[in-house]
């Protein structure tokens, strides 16, 4: 059964998908798209990184680890009026939805009242509101939610066994604690990873495993391929199977049918027939517009010439309670949250 919401996949069961011949992935994954969505309409996201670098984790695939010479710069927290001034910016470019990244292991409480005041401004300015901060502590979840904040991003990045390979200062488990803990201060969950960081077929299925089984199905799964940035471990990973890529966003679809599977980092280096041939997979979200915290992203003329090409048009999102995903109205860029590199936090 791959048209409703389960949370009780196994493994096999999702091995048995990624096996599928590939017109039939397609086939199937295309036809859940269009029980929940429009499949001509793509979510059209921005990310703002309000605090860049020098991050004390050791995520293998993150140029924005303190411990790698990637030349990124680590920043202070922006002030509250720059990232207003941002977020004005991305409203009357058409934003609904304003995600806002810090690359911390963690806030500091201190910083707590700093990122609510913050949230309190940007949605005073009419928009949604994300976030990617690190690990949030359940009374840190809560302060944000009280503040206004509507999205959570954090991601799991890859499969539980081979979490050790890249990452050594956070476990799994605290991954999915900070998700209870969104969860549980009633916000909305954005959560997906990373492939092409030298996994394997059945880690990726374990990813997805991971993801379809949690508690909720996440609000967005983005789904991240590695740009390898010198300077970081994994620099020298071997390029994933284009294909192999486009099976993972139809299983993600699979499996999450009611999520918006996002592509994220990585999509810069995709060619237009790639990108086209995730849509008919099932993706329906897309970064856009702003550099995607420190990798590129493809320019919006681009995109916006692909989705002419293809017949697509961007989805606006407006809130609506009880729904797993935001209501899709038409027309107009939408601006949303994300992350961006596939970090646990700021990306
Ligand atoms: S992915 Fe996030 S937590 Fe990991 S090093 Fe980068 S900024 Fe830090």
């Amino acid at each position: 059964m791959t048209g409703g919401l389960r949370h009780d996949w196994s493994r096999a069961e999702i091995l048995a998908l990624f096996d599928l011949p590939f017109p039939e992935l397609l086939h199937r994954a295309a036809s859940v798209h269009r029980q929940h969505f429009d499949p001509a309409e793509v979510q059209v996201s921005t990310l703002l990184s309000v605090k860049t670098g020098g991050c004390p984790e050791d995520c293998a695939y993150c140029p924005q680890a303190q411990r790698y010479q990637t030349g990124v710069d680590a920043t202070k927290l922006m002030s509250t009026d720059a990232v207003v001034e941002k977020a004005k910016q991305a409203k009357a470019a058409g934003a609904s939805r304003f995600c806002m990244g810090a690359a911390w292991r963690s806030p500091a409480d201190r910083d707590i009242p700093k990122v609510a005041a913050m949230i309190r401004e940007v949605k005073a300015l009419g928009l949604e509101t994300c976030a990617t901060l690190g690990m949030l502590s359940d009374t840190q979840a809560k302060s944000l939610r009280e503040a206004g904040l509507d999205y959570y991003n954090h991601n799991l990045d890859t499969a539980p066994e081979f979490y050790g390979e890249i990452i050594h200062t956070r476990e799994y488990q605290d991954r999915l604690d900070t998700l209870s803990h969104v969860r549980d201060a009633g916000m909305k969950t954005c959560c997906g990873g990373i492939v092409g960081m030298g996994e394997t077929r059945s880690q990726r299925a374990g990813l997805l495993q991971a993801l379809a089984n949690l508690p909720a199905h996440p609000d967005s799964v983005p789904i991240n391929r590695l740009v390898k940035v010198e300077g970081t471990p994994l620099a020298g990973s071997d390029e994933i199977d284009p294909f192999e890529f486009v099976r993972m966003i139809a299983v993600a679809r699979l499996l999450m049918p009611r999520s918006m599977v996002r592509l994220s980092a990585g999509r810069e280096s995709m060619s237009d027939e790639l990108q086209a041939l995730c849509f008919a997979a099932g993706a329906n979200s897309i970064f856009y517009g702003e550099k995607l915290l420190t990798t590129g992203n493809p320019d919006t003329e681009r995109d916006m010439a692909l989705f002419a090409r293809l017949g697509l048009r961007p989805m606006q999102v407006v809130e609506a309670p009880n729904t797993v995903h935001a209501d899709i109205v038409d027309a107009a860029p939408a601006a949303s949250m994300g992350c961006g590199t596939g970090c646990g936090c700021a990306a």
